[in-house]
């Protein structure tokens, strides 16, 4: 694709993404959910839901990067998710940190074929949920080299998703620009949906990541569409920016509005799966209201993302 991200949005209103990765490989086989080895869904996991697919079995991530090119992403993370070397090591991968981020860029550039961007994903480290804010220094160190392991792999932008404490994404942002490259920057909610982990509300979390060089600014993962939009809606408040968003295709509820705390995670996912549907109608109202980037994230696979694009292109 010949083009930008920046520009693909200011051309076109609106930019498709793809998503998501992990839960659909998983599914499939191909990923460890670490369920009934440990307690899933703590922010303490060991060695769950690590990339490592993208070196034992890159011909099923491509396959599913094909599925969401087919389904119309314009643009394919590359599976770097959880993949920062102590991560990785507590899975057992972290020898293999850099080949797991250089193999996931590959395999999504050759799958893109030139019909879709590139962008490099980076997510918390789960060291401050861990450890607390003393593992700032380490976690800098950890974002700071995944950050030129991507850069270096020949992303052409990067995405900083999933991260629960605002202060660990304004670590991970001051790395970030390091690259030089465009950064979309995506809070999730969780326990709470009014603020950050870190008691930060979403219009004081878009007004950070903003002013930390984040040229889109947005949330994803733990609520379903139409959750996410309260979350949204006070963030286009607070900033001129445009936003990004790439919500889960799992019903959260009012006193637990994160899926990653319900009882159903990670093993009965399939009773809380949402429609295609909201998808369809989220897409709809993202260009309505001037969203610049949606995608799907956990619980989504290619008839969701076919599902936002039917959305976006109904108004
Ligand atoms: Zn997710």
């Amino acid at each position: 694709m010949q083009t930008d991200i920046l520009t693909l949005i200011e051309e076109r209103g609106i930019a498709l993404g793809d998503g998501g990765y992990l839960i659909e490989l998983e599914r499939r086989g191909y990923v460890d959910s670490g369920s009934k080895r440990e307690k899933v869904g703590t922010g303490r996991g060991s060695g769950q839901f690590t990339p490592e697919v993208a070196i034992e079995h890159p011909d099923a991530l491509r396959q599913l990067h094909l599925e969401f090119l087919r389904a119309g992403s314009q643009v394919l993370q590359a599976l770097t998710f959880f993949g920062t070397r102590e991560k990785l090591k507590r899975a057992g991968y972290d020898a293999e940190t850099e080949v797991i981020n250089q193999n996931a860029v590959r395999v999504a550039r050759e799958a893109a074929a030139g019909e879709a961007l590139v962008a490099g994903s980076i997510s918390r480290t789960q060291l401050f949920e861990r450890e607390g804010r003393g593992a700032a220094h380490f976690v800098r160190e950890l974002l700071a080299e995944q950050t030129r392991l991507l850069t270096e792999a020949g992303v052409d932008f990067l995405i900083l998703e999933t991260f629960f404490h605002l202060e660990e994404m304004l670590i991970a942002l001051e790395c970030a620009r390091a690259s030089g490259l465009p950064l979309i920057a995506t809070m999730s909610f969780r326990p709470r949906l009014d603020q950050s982990s870190d008691g930060h509300r979403a219009a004081e979390c878009a007004r950070e990541m903003a002013a930390a060089g984040a040229r889109l600014v947005g949330a994803n993962c733990e609520q379903e569409p139409k959750r996410m939009l309260a979350v949204l809606r006070e963030m286009r408040a607070a900033v001129d920016v445009p936003l990004a968003a790439q919500p889960a295709a799992f019903r959260s509820t009012d006193e637990t509005p994160c899926f990653t705390r319900l009882p159903q995670f990670p093993d009965e996912m399939e009773t809380i799966q949402a429609s295609r549907e909201e998808f369809s109608e989220f897409g709809r109202v993202a260009r309505a209201e001037g969203i610049g980037y949606i995608g799907g994230c956990c619980g989504c696979n290619a008839a969701y993302i076919r599902a936002l694009a039917s959305g976006i292109h109904d108004n």
